[in-house]
C-alpha cells in the first residue's frame, strides 16, 4: 500500500458498472424500437462505407457522422449525440479491424446487418437527473426513457458515486439475461504499483495464479490463488448446457419446446458468465493486492498462449482436458490484472519451469500437487505451482534457470479466488451456531423468568430467583 501514496501515481481512470434495471411498459417498448432504430442506423452507415469503398474514397470519422446527419429525420428518430456516437462506433470498428489486419490477423471490416444495437447517452446532453429519475433522451419534441436512479458503488472504495462522476451511459440489451441493464462509467482513482521489485506469475487451471517475489536476498514470497471455484462453476454449466443440448436436439427447430429449451440454454450461460467474471475479477484482485504489497515494477508471465492449439492432433490431452484448456479465462485474468496494477505484462517461455527443480536444476516430473526433487542430494519440497513461479523470476532476472542459494526461504501463502466455505467449515459453523442459539434461548429463558419475578416484587429477592427458575420456566414456556 506504500505505493499509492505517491500522489504523481494517482491517475483518474474509468470503470463501467453494470447495473440491471427494470423498465415500465412504455418505457420499455420506447427503449426497444430505439435500439431497433439504433441498428437499422447503423446497417446504413455501413451499406455507405462499402459504397464508398466500391468508388475508391475512404471515408473519415466526420463523414460517415455527416451521412448519417443527412438521412431523414424519421430514419434517425434518436439524439443526435446517439447518431454521432454510432458514426464514431462504426469508424472505430473499421480502424481496429484495419490495424488487426496488418498484424496478421485474419478480420472482416463490418458487414453484418444488425437487429440490436446499444444506446449511447453523452454526459450533460442525452442523460440528465431530475425529481429522482434518470431521463435519457431521444431527442428534442420526443418522448423519455424515464426509470429509477440507479445506485453507482466504486468498486474500490464501495462509497456510491457522484452523479457528476457519471460519463456516457449506455443502455443495453443483455440477450442472456433477457433484460437491459445500464452501463455506466465512472471516474475512480488508478492505483497504480511503483517499485523495481519483478513479480513472476505462473497461471495455471487448478491454481488460476502464483506468483513469486524476492523479499531479499534470503526470501521468496509466494502466493497461490487457487481457482477451484471456477472449476465447479464451469462443470455445473457444462452438465447444464449438454443436458439441455442433448434435449434440443431432439426438437423440431422452431416449435414451442424448441424455443423454450433454447431460453433456458441462454439463461445458464448469462449467469455463469456473471460469476465467471467476478471469478476472474477476484482472482486478479488478489494478485494486484500481491504486486502493490511488494512495490512491483515489472510482471513476468510465464507464456502459455497457444497451449491449446493442435492438442487434438498430438494426442496428448483427453477430451476432458481440451474441454478444460478452452474454457480458461487467462487472458481475461491477465487483462484485469493489467487495469489493477497499471504495470503492462511481459510474457517469457516457460517451458520446463514446473519441472526443474529450483536448487539442483534437475529435471523432474510431479505427480500431483507437490514437487519433490529425485536427486538424492538435494531433496528439495515445495508446492508445484510455487516451483513454477520461482522459476519463471529466476529466468526472468538471470536470463536461464539458476538456481535459488541452498538457504532461501520460500513463504507460501495460499489463497482462495471466492472465500466460500467448504462443506465441513460449513457444518462446524452449523454445529456453532447451534450452541449458540441454544445459549440464546437459555439465556431468553432467563430473562423471561427475571420479567416474571419482577411483576411478582413481594416475591423475589436475589436468592430466589435462581432457585425459582426450573418451575418458572416452565409457567413462560406454557
Ligand atoms: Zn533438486
Amino acid at each position: 500500500m506504500v505505493a499509492k501514496s505517491g500522489s504523481d501515481s494517482e491517475k483518474t481512470r474509468y470503470r463501467t458498472a453494470i447495473i440491471p434495471v427494470t423498465l415500465s411498459g412504455a418505457s420499455y417498448r420506447l427503449a426497444h424500437d430505439s435500439c431497433h432504430s439504433a441498428a437499422l442506423l447503423w446497417n446504413q452507415g455501413v451499406d455507405w462505407v462499402h459504397a464508398q469503398w466500391k468508388a475508391e474514397r475512404s471515408p473519415g470519422k466526420y463523414d460517415i457522422q455527416g451521412f448519417l446527419n443527412s438521412l431523414p429525420l424519421q430514419d434517425r428518430p434518436l439524439h443526435a449525440h446517439t447518431t454521432e456516437i454510432i458514426a464514431h462506433d462504426l469508424h472505430e470498428v473499421i480502424t481496429t479491424s484495419r490495424t488487426n489486419n496488418k498484424n496478421g490477423m485474419k478480420v472482416r471490416s463490418p458487414w453484418r446487418k444488425k437487429n440490436y444495437r446499444p444506446l449511447s447517452f453523452s454526459k450533460g446532453y442525452g442523460w440528465r437527473i431530475s425529481d429522482n429519475q434518470l431521463h435519457l433522451s431521444l431527442g428534442r419534441g420526443r418522448p423519455r426513457i424515464d426509470l429509477a436512479v440507479p445506485e453507482v458503488c466504486d468498486s474500490a472504495t464501495a462509497n456510491p458515486v457522484p452523479y457528476d462522476k457519471w460519463g456516457e451511459i449506455q443502455l443495453c440489451w443483455d440477450q442472456d439475461h433477457r433484460r437491459f441493464s445500464l452501463h455506466i462509467p465512472y471516474q475512480t482513482v488508478r492505483e497504480s504499483s511503483h517499485g523495481n521489485a519483478i513479480t513472476a506469475i505462473d497461471e495455471g487451471i487448478i491454481n488460476s495464479m502464483a506468483l513469486a517475489t524476492w523479499v531479499d536476498d534470503k526470501t521468496v514470497d509466494v502466493t497461490i490463488v487457487n481457482g477451484r471455484e471456477a472449476r465447479a462453476i464451469k462443470r455445473q454449466r457444462n452438465r447444464a448446457v449438454g443436458q439441455l443440448q442433448h434435449k434440443i436436439s431432439k426438437c423440431r427447430p422452431g416449435s414451442k419446446r424448441y424455443r423454450r429449451l433454447v431460453t433456458a440454454r441462454k439463461k445458464v450461460n448469462g449467469k455463469t458468465k456473471l460469476s465467471l467474471r467476478d471469478f476472474d475479477h477476484q482472482v486478479s484482485r488478489k494478485a494486484a493486492n500481491h504486486v502493490i504489497n511488494h512495490n512491483t515494477g515489472r510482471l513476468i508471465v510465464g507464456d502459455v498462449r497457444g497451449i491449446e492449439k493442435e492438442t487434438k492432433a498430438k494426442g496428448r490431452i483427453g477430451r476432458h482436458g481440451r474441454q478444460q484448456l478452452s474454457q480458461w479465462s487467462r487472458g481475461a485474468q491477465e487483462r484485469y490484472l493489467n487495469e489493477k496494477t497499471n504495470l503492462g505484462i511481459e510474457h517469457l517461455n516457460e517451458s520446463y519451469s514446473s519441472q526443474t527443480c529450483p536448487a539442483c536444476k534437475t529435471r523432474n516430473r510431479p505427480s500431483g500437487r507437490h514437487y519433490r526433487c529425485k536427486n538424492p542430494v538435494c531433496g528439495f519440497t515445495c508446492h508445484r505451482d510455487a516451483v513454477g513461479a520461482i522459476n519463471i523470476l529466476q529466468k526472468a532476472i538471470e536470463g536461464v534457470y539458476v538456481p535459488i542459494g541452498p538457504d532461501v526461504t520460500i513463504r507460501v501463502t495460499y489463497l482462495r479466488a471466492v472465500e466460500r466455505w467448504s462443506l465441513d467449515q460449513r457444518k462446524a459453523h452449523h454445529k456453532v451456531q447451534c450452541r449458540k442459539a441454544r445459549a440464546l434461548s437459555s439465556a431468553q429463558m432467563w430473562a423471561l423468568s427475571e420479567i416474571t419475578q419482577m411483576s411478582k416484587p413481594k416475591l423475589a429477592n436475589s436468592s430466589t430467583s435462581t432457585n425459582s427458575l426450573v418451575p418458572d420456566q416452565s409457567v413462560a414456556v406454557a
